[in-house]
C-alpha cells in the first residue's frame, strides 16, 4: 500500500504561487480560477492540505499564516490514504477515477436503478451539495478545520448552486471551501461574489518546459517548447497530448498537411484531438490573419491565411463537430470530411497523385 504514487501532485510551478495564496487568502471560501491543464485541482488540493495540516507552527512565522503541508502527521497521512474525516471533496464522477479519487465522496449515487450500467456523470449534482450541507454542520473530527473542495465548480448544476449559497454565506463554523474551476462565466455571480478569488497563471514557458522534458523522457528543450505551444502553454496538457499522439516533431508539419487535405500524423489520434489541432490552426490562421503571432503552431509552419470570414465560418463549423466529438462517428470518414472541409476553405489546390496519402 504503501509503495503506491502520492495522490497528490505539487507540480514545480505551482510552489510559489502556493505559498503566496496561503499568506493571502484569508476569506473561509475561495474561488481558484484560471487555465486548465496547469494543475489546478492539485492546487486546490494543497490548499485544503495545508489548512488541514497538524505540523507544529512556526515560532517565526506570523500568526495564521499557514504553511504547505508537511506530508508527514497524521493529517497528512490520513489526506494521503483517501480517508480524512474533515475533508470532503466533491468532483463528477467521471473525473474521480483520471484524479486519483475513485469512490470520494459526493458521488453517492454510483449504483442507481438497480445497478444498472450507465455513463459516470459529468455534473456535480444536489444530491452532493447536500452532503456538504450536512458536513459542514458538524464539529470537525480532529479540531483543526473543516475543508470542502469543489472541482470543477463550473459543472454545478443549477439547483446545486443555488443549495450550496446559504452555506457559502454563514458558513456554520470552522469550514473552508476551495471551489475551483476554469470556466467561471458559467458559474452564478451569487456564488462568486461570496468567494475570494484566486486566480492560477499559465507558468513561465521555461519552467513548464523543462518539466515537460523530463517527464517524456529525453525530449530535446526546442521540441518541448513545441510540445507546450502546441498545449496553449499547458504544461498537463501537453504532457497528456504527446501520451495521446501528438509528436513534437511531426506537430509543425501539419498545417500544409492540412491545407492540402492531408490527415499526416492525425490519421492515428482520437477523433476530439483532430477537431481540437484544427480549431488550434484556425485560431492560428485568424490571429495572422490580423496580424498578430500565432499561439499554437511555429509561424513559419503556417500556410497564408485565407480571408476572416472564412476562417470564421470553418471555426464555427468545427465548433459545431467539438460539442459532439463522443458522438460514435465513423472515424475515417468524419476525418476526411474534416479535410475536406479544411482545404476548401484554405483554398489550396491538392498535390499531384492520391489526396488522401
Ligand atoms: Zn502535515
Amino acid at each position: 500500500m504503501s509503495e503506491r504514487p502520492s495522490r497528490f501532485h505539487l507540480w514545480p510551478w505551482l510552489n510559489q504561487p502556493l505559498q503566496e495564496a496561503l499568506v493571502q487568502l484569508h476569506s473561509h471560501a475561495v474561488l481558484l480560477h484560471g487555465p486548465e491543464g496547469v494543475g489546478q485541482f492539485d492546487f486546490a488540493m494543497g490548499l485544503a492540505r495545508a489548512w488541514l495540516c497538524e505540523q507544529p507552527r512556526d515560532s517565526a512565522a506570523p500568526a495564521g499564516a499557514f504553511r504547505p503541508a508537511c506530508g508527514q502527521c497524521v493529517s497528512c497521512r490520513l489526506l494521503e490514504s483517501g480517508s480524512h474525516p474533515d475533508l470532503m471533496l466533491v468532483l463528477p464522477e467521471a473525473l474521480q477515477a483520471s484524479l486519483g479519487w475513485a469512490g470520494a465522496d459526493g458521488e453517492s449515487e454510483a449504483e442507481e436503478k438497480g445497478g444498472k450500467a450507465r455513463k459516470p456523470s459529468q455534473e456535480i449534482k444536489v444530491d452532493a451539495i447536500r452532503a456538504v450541507v450536512q458536513f459542514a454542520q458538524h464539529t470537525a473530527s480532529r479540531g483543526r478545520a473543516k475543508v470542502v473542495v469543489i472541482h470543477p465548480v463550473e459543472r454545478m448544476n443549477l439547483i446545486a448552486a443555488n443549495t450550496l449559497l446559504k452555506t457559502l454565506e454563514e458558513p456554520p463554523g470552522q469550514v473552508r471551501f476551495v471551489l475551483s474551476g476554469a470556466a467561471l462565466d458559467q458559474l452564478l455571480p451569487t456564488v462568486r461574489s461570496r468567494c475570494q478569488a484566486w486566480h492560477l497563471n499559465l507558468p513561465a514557458a521555461e519552467v513548464a518546459a523543462s518539466w515537460l522534458a523530463q517527464q517524456t523522457g529525453g525530449l530535446d528543450a526546442e521540441a518541448a517548447r513545441v510540445l507546450l505551444d502546441a498545449a496553449g502553454g499547458q504544461p498537463l496538457t501537453a504532457r497528456d497530448r504527446q501520451a495521446m499522439g501528438l509528436d513534437a516533431r511531426a506537430w509543425p508539419q501539419i498545417p500544409q498537411g492540412v491545407a492540402q487535405g492531408l490527415a499526416g500524423p492525425m490519421a492515428q489520434w482520437p477523433l476530439p484531438l483532430v477537431v481540437e489541432t484544427l480549431q488550434k490552426l484556425c485560431h492560428d490562421l485568424a490571429r495572422v490573419a490580423v496580424g498578430a503571432s500565432p499561439r499554437y503552431f511555429p509561424a513559419a509552419s503556417l500556410p497564408p491565411p485565407p480571408e476572416l470570414s472564412r476562417l470564421n465560418q470553418w471555426g464555427q463549423e468545427l465548433n459545431k463537430v467539438s460539442r459532439h466529438a463522443d458522438h460514435p462517428w465513423n472515424l475515417p470518414l468524419k476525418l476526411e470530411t474534416l479535410l475536406l472541409q479544411a482545404r476548401a476553405i484554405l483554398r489550396v489546390r491538392p498535390p499531384r497523385g492520391n489526396p488522401k496519402g
